[in-house]
């Protein structure tokens, strides 16, 4: 790490995910545009409170299951999760059987292999996407359409993160449960997947794994009892309204105790 931040700043956590997007950009994994993206996130994770919140909790519950009760389940990696998670990505893997494939929007054969090399010093086993991706996905016209046949494209549920709305959107009509970990619950991709989780992938993705080490005994009809009952809109709904109550009480405080200049 370039700074030194000190574990008392309010906004450490941050500063520090932040230092390590910034090495990740440095080492070639991330490009500039994901750092602008990272950015759009962290005004999200202000406003919920810069924690997991109880409908993320949810979706992560239904998302562990449908990554279970999967034929074929696929982690989708960019830059951005690369960077921040790549441990995460590779337990969660592990503890579902699921493939890695990286796939990504700004696309060089040569930041595909450095993100696959990165995902192979963390433990992954393999990684798709690389010398590979020759399937497309229809309805694409970016980089991002290139997939593996033996990933991505045969799916029936695959794990995005950071996405770009029009790529879930046409995962989506292929017919794929798309579980996403988006911190803007009203993006695109948030609208349009089918398992929402609406919280920072440093936290969720960890999350996912330890969940699914848990559940991963389970009987499929659980799992399958917990996916029937999940509403997608209804956590949505949730964060919102989580988001509304929290600007809310944090309006009267301000009210409360912020002085205009010239009061005592
Ligand atoms: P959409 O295409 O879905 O409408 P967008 O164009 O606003 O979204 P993109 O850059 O396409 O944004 O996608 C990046 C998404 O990832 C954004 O919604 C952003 O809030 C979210 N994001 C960025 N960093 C993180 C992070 N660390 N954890 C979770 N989500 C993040
Ligand atoms: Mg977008």
């Amino acid at each position: 790490m370039r700074i030194e931040i000190p574990r008392t700043h309010p906004r450490y956590e941050s500063l520090v995910i932040r230092e390590r997007l910034v090495e990740g950009f440095e080492k070639g994994l991330a490009v500039p545009q994901g750092l602008i993206a990272h950015g759009r996130g962290e005004c999200f994770d202000y406003l919920i409170g810069e924690k997991t919140i109880e409908p993320a909790l949810k979706a992560m519950k239904a998302a562990v299951a449908a990554l279970l009760l999967a034929r074929h389940p696929v982690i989708s990696v960019n830059g951005n999760v690369a960077a921040l998670v790549p441990d995460g990505v590779v337990k969660l893997a592990r503890a579902v059987g699921a493939k890695i494939e990286v796939n990504l929007f700004y696309r060089s054969e040569e930041r595909v292999r450095k993100i696959a090399e990165e995902l192979r010093s963390h433990g992954a086993d393999e990684v798709l996407g690389v010398d590979d991706a020759v399937a497309t996905i229809p309805e694409l016209f970016s980089e991002r359409r290139r997939v593996s046949p033996r990933g991505i494209y045969v799916a029936d549920v695959v794990l995005v993160a950071i996405e770009d709305g029009d790529r879930t959107e046409a995962l989506r009509k292929m017919g794929k449960t798309v579980i996403a970990i988006d911190l803007n619950p009203i993006s695109r991709t948030s609208l349009a997947a089918s398992i929402t989780i609406v919280d920072n992938v440093t936290r969720a993705i960890p999350k996912l794994a330890e969940l699914a080490e848990s559940a991963k005994t389970e009987p499929r009809g659980n799992l399958e009892e917990i996916l029937r009952n999940y509403d997608n809109s209804e956590v949505l709904s949730e964060v919102l309204n989580h988001i509304n109550r929290r600007l809310g009480e944090l309006s009267e405080k301000i009210r409360r105790e912020v002085r205009s200049p010239g009061e005592p």
